[in-house]
């Protein structure tokens, strides 16, 4: 598989940046995770619309989700045919009632512990801890597997969903110095210790404009299976 980090900040991005979205390709599939602001934009550099397998939000917070409705209008112009499979929370908020109205989206509201299968990717859902209902996603190739905690704190949920996994996608918003108890997201370090749990790499994302990448790498130095997510890059595993 392959994923490429379309957008890596929160809750907002710098000039140029772009909030939480991820392209994640397998052989036969295109898979959009969460639709910050800029993401559309820049996943158009990759595929066309018409060639997205699926989205899924991992909750409803707008920067994951502030190019929800230009995808939208993206997916009338393109002509698609079929309605876009997007797997999202049933969290009830003014925001859900815009995305029902949506008629170029079918619906599917995620249940934690089913299992779900689209074209080559079998993927499950483990609920995360944050302000507002928040899923971590683990997706299955029969090549690879890989995880995405989504935005939360640490819970007891995080083993299980990086387990076996090959890259782990994971909240890490904020340097020790900044984090305290009752943050709505885990630390870079909270982070990079998940790689405890598995062999793959810990890839740590939505992060803080104001941070630079020399106070981000001073964070991760003690852990030799993390890295900082790079906007554009693209990570095999
Ligand atoms: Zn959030």
């Amino acid at each position: 598989m392959k994923l490429t980090v379309l957008g890596k900040f929160g809750p907002f991005a710098p000039d140029g940046g772009a909030t939480s979205g991820y392209l994640l390709q397998s052989d036969k599939s295109n898979v959009l995770l969460d639709l910050g602001s800029g993401v559309l934009a820049r996943y158009k550099k990759y595929k066309k619309v018409e060639d997205l397998s699926f989205l899924i939000l991992s909750h409803l917070h707008f920067d994951h989700t502030a190019d929800v409705g230009v995808l939208s209008y993206a997916l009338a112009f393109s002509g698609r045919k079929e309605k876009l499979n997007v797997y999202l929370p049933s969290f009830n908020c003014p925001l859900l009632e815009t995305i029902k109205s949506i008629k170029e989206f079918n619906l599917i509201f995620i249940e934690e512990g089913k299992l779900y299968r689209e074209n080559d990717l079998e993927f499950s859902f483990y609920k995360m801890t944050h302000p507002v209902l928040s899923f971590g996603v683990k997706i299955k190739s029969d090549r690879a597997v890989f995880a995405y905690t989504g935005d939360t704190t640490e819970n007891e949920n995080l083993k299980e969903l990086v387990k076996n996994s090959n890259l782990s996608l994971c909240d890490g918003a904020f340097i020790e110095s900044d984090y305290m108890q009752g943050k709505p997201h885990m630390s870079i370090k909270q982070a990079c210790a998940l790689s405890n749990y598995f062999e793959g790499r810990v890839l740590v994302t939505h992060l803080n404009e104001k941070y630079t990448s020399e106070q981000l790498q001073e964070e991760i130095r003690e852990f030799k299976n993390a890295e900082i997510a790079v906007e554009g890059k693209s990570y095999e595993f």
